[in-house]
């Protein structure tokens, strides 16, 4: 069976002979494609997921916990990423409304359930939840709550050192 790149139509090379004189061809699945289709080294892209916009974008969806991307799902990778990246850049706007809350609610056709990662700093969680409702779209987070537990680390002198960690959570809405 031949198999060719669905980009550029570059035959798929494999074997001792062709990886001693230079002339491999590998395909790499693109792991967005829905038909699971195979791209040249020229056709895809590794995706690096360093960045703080990946990062949270992971943590939003496994579906961007990926190596490999052919050029047109990368388009759409990248449009995510900085959308997210617009959403760390410019979150101030976002109105926060505490659980306890009692006066007036004002009306909103969004209502997203939005979770920060566990942080020791409250203010690190509080950001990270505004960021991901910039990111949805959202201009005020209902019904937020700080959400305490503790973790642990091992000190030089092998004790345990615990401490509190806290987690930002409310609804993203969109309230006129
Ligand atoms: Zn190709
Ligand atoms: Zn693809």
């Amino acid at each position: 069976m031949i198999n060719n790149c669905k980009s550029c139509q570059k035959e798929e090379k494999k074997g001792f002979i062709n990886s001693l004189l230079g002339r491999s061809v590998r395909l790499i699945t693109c792991e967005w494609c829905s038909d699971k289709s195979k791209y040249c080294g020229d056709c895809i892209n590794y995706m690096p997921g360093d960045a703080w916009s990946v990062k949270l974008l992971k943590s939003e969806s496994d579906r961007y916990s990926v190596s490999w991307l052919c050029k047109a799902c990368q388009t759409k990778f990248s449009s995510d990423k900085r959308k997210m990246q617009d959403a760390i850049n410019n979150n101030e706007s976002v109105e926060i409304v505490s659980k306890n809350y009692r006066g007036y609610k004002r009306t909103s056709t969004k209502d997203i359930r939005l979770s920060s990662d566990y942080y020791k700093d409250r203010d690190d969680a509080v950001e990270e939840l505004r960021i991901l409702a910039s990111f949805y779209d959202c201009n005020l987070i209902d019904n937020f709550e700080f959400i305490k537990d503790s973790d642990e680390e091992s000190t030089e002198s092998g004790g345990t050192y615990i401490y509190t960690v806290w987690k930002a959570v409310g609804n993203g809405t969109n309230a006129s």
